[in-house]
Formats: C-alpha cells, structure tokens, sequence
C-alpha cells in the first residue's frame, strides 16, 4: 500500500491538522511529519505573527505620536478633527510636511520668520484631518501655496469656525 501520503499532525499549539506530503519523497515523509509536529498549526502560527505585527505597528505609532505632540505643542498647533484614525494619520502628516518646510530653513534658503509666516501661521489654521490626508501627496515646494489657499478655504478649518 506504500507509504502514506497524507499525514496528521499534532501540532504544538494543541491542533491536529492533516498535511498532504505527496510533494515530499516517502522517505523523507516521516522526517517532516515530525518537524511540523513541533511547530504551530498555519492558523496559530499566522495570528501570532499577526499579533506581533500590530503590537510593533502600534508601538510605533505611539512614538510618532508623542514626538508629534510635543512638535504641536512648541508650534502653537491645533488639535485636529476627524475620526480617531484620522487625526493620528494626520498629524503624523503634519508634522513631516513642516519639518521638511522647516529643513528649507536649516539649509539656509529661508529664515525662521519666513517659517513662522509663510508655514506655521497658516498652518495653526487647518484643523481638519481630511485636508491633511487629502493633500498629502504634494511635494515640499507646493506646500507654502497650499498651506496660504488652505488657510482661507472653510472647508480646512470647519471646526474653528463655530
Ligand atoms: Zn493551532
């Protein structure tokens, strides 16, 4: 009758799945049973990498947050509206585009008034997540024009306005 194709494996994690081992010579079917025996079941194995995946992502996340509230703070920033997901996304936006507005400065191409007016003032004025998101395609010599129309359009700033 041969040896087996289709083996079941008891997983360490405690699941018992059947593993088709044609693709493997009869010889070395036995050898690999064994070797998965002692790992976890494809669906544990993907959550826990899955769950390490987040916790990194999140853990990250968070140090980009607290860097960026600390850069909201000394610029005089609003808070952001939109969703929770929004405004992480954001501020994380934000914060990069005037940094690299503010590299413009330490490379001596513009000074900090030039910052102060033509960056930070309009800026302080967009408080709504969604044009932060929408716009944030542009490159850094498109932002002192677009930060000035968005500083006037109402859409950008809904949430000051009442
Ligand atoms: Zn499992």
């Amino acid at each position: 009758m041969g040896i087996k194709k289709v083996w079941e494996i008891e997983h360490s994690c405690g699941h018992v799945a059947e593993r088709d081992l044609s693709e493997r010579a009869p010889d070395k079917r036995a050898g690999f049973a064994k070797w998965l025996a002692g790992t976890d079941c494809f669906d544990c194995y993907k959550k826990k990498n899955d769950g390490d995946f987040e916790k990194k992502r999140r853990a990250e996340q968070q140090e980009a947050l607290s860097e960026a509230a600390v850069y909201e703070k000394r610029s005089g920033l609003e808070e952001l509206s939109g969703s929770d997901k929004q405004i992480v996304w954001a501020r994380q936006i934000r914060v990069q585009v005037l940094g690299s507005l503010y590299e413009e400065v330490e490379a001596g191409k513009q000074d900090e008034s030039w910052f102060e007016e033509t960056v930070l003032k309009p800026a302080r004025l967009i408080a709504t997540s969604r044009w932060w998101i929408d716009n944030k395609e542009f490159e850094v010599e498109d932002w002192p024009e677009l930060l000035a129309s968005g500083a006037e359009s109402a859409e950008a700033n809904e949430n000051l306005v009442s």
